[in-house]
C-alpha cells in the first residue's frame, strides 16, 4: 500500500479545507409587490406581503 513520506503540513491541510468553508451569500428576491429586495422565504419588511397576502403590519405605518 502507498504511504505518504511526508506528513502534511497544517498550512496545506487547512488551505485545502479552507475551499468548503466559504461561507454563501444569502438569496435575495425581489418582492412581487414592492419591487423591495427581500431574504428568501422572509416577509418583506417594507410592505408586510408575503406569497402576495398581507402577513404583517410594516414597521414604517405603525
Ligand atoms: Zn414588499
Amino acid at each position: 500500500m502507498a504511504v505518504p513520506r511526508f506528513k502534511t503540513s497544517k498550512a496545506r491541510t487547512r488551505r485545502r479545507q479552507s475551499i468548503n468553508m466559504k461561507l454563501s451569500s444569502p438569496t435575495l428576491i425581489e418582492c412581487s409587490t414592492c419591487g423591495n429586495r427581500v431574504l428568501l422565504h422572509h416577509v418583506c419588511p417594507k410592505c408586510g406581503f408575503y406569497r402576495g397576502k398581507q402577513v404583517i403590519v410594516p414597521e414604517s405605518k405603525v
